[in-house]
């Protein structure tokens, strides 16, 4: 099943640790790579598994994601 764009957005900032292990890119459902840094500040970086496929980013965020203290700062989604 897609994921929209904006769904995508909103689960990668609130969702669980168990949401996020289960997201998939948007475009061809593959498994997505997530990754937090704050390094000038707090962002999300993700692409599909296919780097030609699907890229997104998130900057400027209010506060780090919950599911980083789980996951940790690199997260690599399987696709099914
Ligand atoms: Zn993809």
């Amino acid at each position: 099943m897609r994921v929209e764009l904006k769904s995508l957005r909103e689960q990668l900032l609130r969702g669980t640790a168990a949401e996020i292990q289960s997201l998939k890119c948007p475009v061809c459902s593959s498994g997505l790579v997530i990754r937090y840094s704050e390094i000038s500040q707090k962002a999300l970086n993700v692409h599909c598994s296919d780097l030609s496929c699907f890229a997104t980013h998130l900057d400027g965020l209010r506060e780090r994601p919950d599911w980083v203290e789980v996951l940790g700062d690199l997260v690599e989604t399987r696709k099914d």
